[in-house]
């Protein structure tokens, strides 16, 4: 029997142990394994019937890390806790040469670079160990990516231009609160957007723009007209890399007036700061505080009404004429929580985790190295999404 090891105990662990449990037969016994083991227990006592240990585990600490994959004998490590963690746990997997998979970017505490340089360094070394890294399997990076591998294979020649379109039309009744780690999602929102595009000499390069300088309003299948921002979004450096004859890609996401209006404030009063700042002698970091404060996003399951959309416009030419299609998910939040107690953004990052996870155990995804993606056949992945929970669409759109 397979050893599934899945640390971090959030909202999307939450999805990921609902759906594994689901997926039993795949991936046997399930270790959860957090910082604190409250969110733990609370997790196991909704699947009173299945196959799961808890443990604490302080995920910074690679020894820590080491001990418990290899007490455990886990065959994969889904890490779902922070993005801060990215490094520790891939070096124990390293050490202990176990397959490993994320859903998010290595960032460091004090600094948001949002990319893969560190992670993509490690490459060499899983490969030397004979084990895979998959990086960022959630929605966004994750499924996106998959949308553009299969539109890639299936669908065109060659890919101009990409636009990824990510729709959260849901309402929680606050006026402000984040669907996942506030501290992530305020950290991408509030930092500088970025495009990439080919110039005249055909260099890629990387346009800057100020936050939410650039809008476009998009009518989305299924929830309609909402006002999307230019943003960068991790994704877009390894689709650039593996897309053949990209010319352009962007990443648009909706927001709220009550968001946006939220989002400046706290910005013009500097809580949105990841410089640690002086404070009746002792040292804060706003951004910190500021998430304390803000409601828990595995909260916002029972209250959150509406749907999400996220999807993938691509243009481009097939057998000598041009193309352009548009592939997306849409998903209910009730319907989320429903089946497994959590929205539709914890919902659609956890199921995609899963679902890869579920190709690797199968040996139906593997490789030596650390992969984005995009860089695995899709037809797997797409398929399962139609079982799993996440069924896709896919329009031809006038060119
Ligand atoms: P949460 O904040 O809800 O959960 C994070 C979990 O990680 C918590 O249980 C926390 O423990 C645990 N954790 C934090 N630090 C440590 C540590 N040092 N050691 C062990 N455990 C730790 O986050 P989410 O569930 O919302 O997000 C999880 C991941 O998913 C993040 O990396 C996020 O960026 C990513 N994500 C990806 C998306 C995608 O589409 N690709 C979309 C949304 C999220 P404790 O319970 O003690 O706080």
């Amino acid at each position: 029997m397979k050893t599934t090891l899945i640390i971090g105990a959030g909202g999307v662990s939450r999805v990921v142990v609902h759906k594994c449990v689901q997926n039993a037969d795949v991936f046997g016994k399930i270790v959860l394994a957090s910082r604190s083991i409250g969110r733990c227990e609370v997790i196991k006592s909704e699947l009173p019937h299945a196959n799961i240990e808890i443990t604490t585990v302080d995920a910074d600490n690679t020894d820590e890390l080491i001990k418990l994959i290899s007490k455990c004998q886990a065959d994969i490590v889904i890490n779902v806790a922070l993005p801060y963690q990215d490094l520790t746990i891939m070096d124990a997997c390293i050490a202990t040469k176990t397959p490993y998979l994320d859903t998010a970017n290595y960032e460091h505490p004090d600094e948001a670079k949002f990319e893969y340089k560190l992670q993509w360094q490690r490459d060499e070394k899983f490969k030397e160990a004979g084990i895979m890294g998959l990086l960022g399997s959630g929605f966004d990076p994750g499924a996106t990516n998959m949308f553009c591998a299969y539109a890639q294979k299936h669908y065109f020649d060659e890919i101009h231009t990409i636009d990824i379109l990510d729709c959260n039309a849901g309402d929680h009744g606050y006026a402000f609160a984040t669907n996942f780690n506030p501290e992530i999602n305020l950290r991408e929102v509030s930092s500088k957007g970025r495009y990439w595009q080919k110039n005249e000499d055909g260099i890629g390069e990387w346009i800057e723009t100020e936050p939410m300088e650039i809008m476009q309003v998009w009518d989305y299948p299924e929830v309609g007209p909402k006002d999307s921002y230019l943003l960068y979004h991790e994704e877009m450096e390894s689709l650039v890399k593996h897309i053949k004859g990209l010319k352009r890609i962007r990443f648009f996401m909706t927001f709220g007036q009550s968001y946006l209006t939220h989002m400046k404030c706290l910005e013009n009063v500097g809580m949105l700061g990841i410089e640690p700042v002086e404070h009746k002698g002792m040292k804060i970091v706003p951004m910190e505080f500021l998430a304390t404060l803000l409601p828990d996003p595995a909260s916002l399951g029972p209250r959150t009404k509406g749907k999400t959309n996220i999807g993938i416009v691509a243009e481009g030419i097939k057998d000598g004429k041009k193309r352009k299609i548009y592939i997306y998910q849409v998903k209910d939040h009730e319907e989320c929580y429903a089946e497994v107690k959590a929205q539709g953004v914890s919902y659609t990052t956890g199921v995609p985790a899963m679902i890869s996870a579920k190709l690797m155990l199968k040996g139906i995804w593997s490789g030596k190295g650390v992969f984005n993606m995009e860089q695995m056949d899709p037809d797997p992945f797409m398929q399962e999404m139609m079982t799993q929970g996440l069924p896709w669409q896919i329009k031809e759109l006038e060119v």
